[in-house]
């Protein structure tokens, strides 16, 4: 019978209810951090994230070191209440090795606030990946991702429901970097053999919101096929950084789902150009608006990943609850029916999820 692997054990698919499929909640990516020059902006940086550097932070928020490290597990339980409140049932977590992945408090967490949390197996970014990931070739990385959701995630028990989010940078020319590269065929092959769902965090976002080529998506595809990947079990993160042509562009080629994921992320990171940032909430209102009457809604996730601390209530953001709260409302605004929204943050997370 079908099953969902969660923290606290195996679930049946029809128990996940409301799910965001790409969310963060023990995260450390110190891997993005750019230390500033300017000795005046060094010192801002240099302090806890505080109403001083919060502008800082928000304007190029990887310059800001303690915005890249979410490791207050007490203050992640009082916002992750948030989200049960609004009436959200489960998260599927991205930590991996290398960015905080810490499954005895994502059990912690699950266990205080009543929300079921998927853990993930795989290797985020090439500047995040741990010594073994250069060591092992693509069979070694692929039978590791394996024993992780089929035997569990080191002596915890806990197994794997998710590979990804898997990280691919190389930007702007490249599609990935070589070891990422590794990473993504030996995802595709755990995929194969395991039926798991399958997750990329595709190189977007460089060339200003909207310009990354399309030919990057292509080319994971490319690879997720070769290897063997059942397209329906993968979907595309961060896919408010492209248009909806893209997105209907990989839709046809077979991709099950696209994930619009940077709900509430609404800050700038522009020590890699002027107005580089995530898409504003308005972009990804109106690209799952478009997908949604195209007749897409069965192939769109959405989510808030939660992927700064600023993201966070605590530090003036609209926390883990934000699509219940302020997105869904929108989108019922704009058009959307109930039925859709359900299929949206319900039925299609749990098709994808469940492994047979
Ligand atoms: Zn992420």
């Amino acid at each position: 019978m079908a099953k969902v692997n969660t923290v606290l054990g195996p679930i049946s698919p029809s128990q996940m209810g409301g799910t965001l499929s790409h969310v963060h909640l023990t995260l450390d990516i110190l891997c993005w951090y750019a230390a500033p020059t300017d000795p005046e902006l060094a010192r801002l940086a240099a302090k806890p994230l505080c109403l001083e550097n919060l502008g800082l932070a928000r304007r190029n928020g990887l310059m800001v070191r303690d915005n890249l490290i979410q490791n207050d597990v007490e203050l992640t339980i009082r916002e992750v209440r948030e989200f049960a409140r609004a009436g959200g049932k489960t998260f599927v977590d991205m930590e991996l090795p290398g960015i905080g992945r810490d499954v005895a408090a994502l059990q912690r967490i699950s266990r205080e606030t009543g929300v079921q949390i998927v853990a993930s197996t795989g290797w985020y970014t090439q500047a995040s990946h741990p010594p073994e990931v250069a060591a092992l070739d693509i069979g070694a990385l692929a039978d590791r991702m394996v024993g992780e959701l089929e035997v569990g995630i080191g002596d915890s028990g806990v197994r794997a429901g998710n590979i990804g989010e898997i990280g691919c940078s190389g930007m702007p020319d490249m599609p990935c970097l070589p070891d990422e590269e590794k990473v993504l065929r030996a995802a595709a092959r755990a995929q194969a053999r395991t039926g798991a769902s399958l997750t990329v965090h595709p190189n977007g976002g460089t060339h200003g919101s909207r310009e990354t080529p399309k030919h990057h998506l292509d080319f994971y595809l490319d690879v997720l096929e070769a290897e063997g990947a059942d397209l329906a079990k993968v979907y595309m993160s961060h896919m408010g950084f492209y248009t909806a042509d893209v997105a209907e562009h990989v839709l046809r080629r077979g991709l099950g789902f696209v994930s619009f994921d940077h709900f509430g992320h609404e800050e700038y990171y522009e020590i890699v150009g002027p107005g580089r940032a995530f898409p504003r909430d308005k972009e990804e209102v109106e690209l799952v608006m478009r997908l949604i009457e195209a007749g897409h809604a069965d192939r769109i996730l959405i989510g808030n990943e939660i992927g700064w601390k600023t993201c966070y209530k605590a530090y003036g953001g609209w926390g883990y609850a934000h699509i219940y709260d302020h997105v869904v409302p929108w989108l019922r605004d704009c058009g959307a029916s109930a039925a859709q929204i359900d299929t949206i943050l319900v039925e299609n997370p749990a098709r994808l999820h469940a492994i047979a």
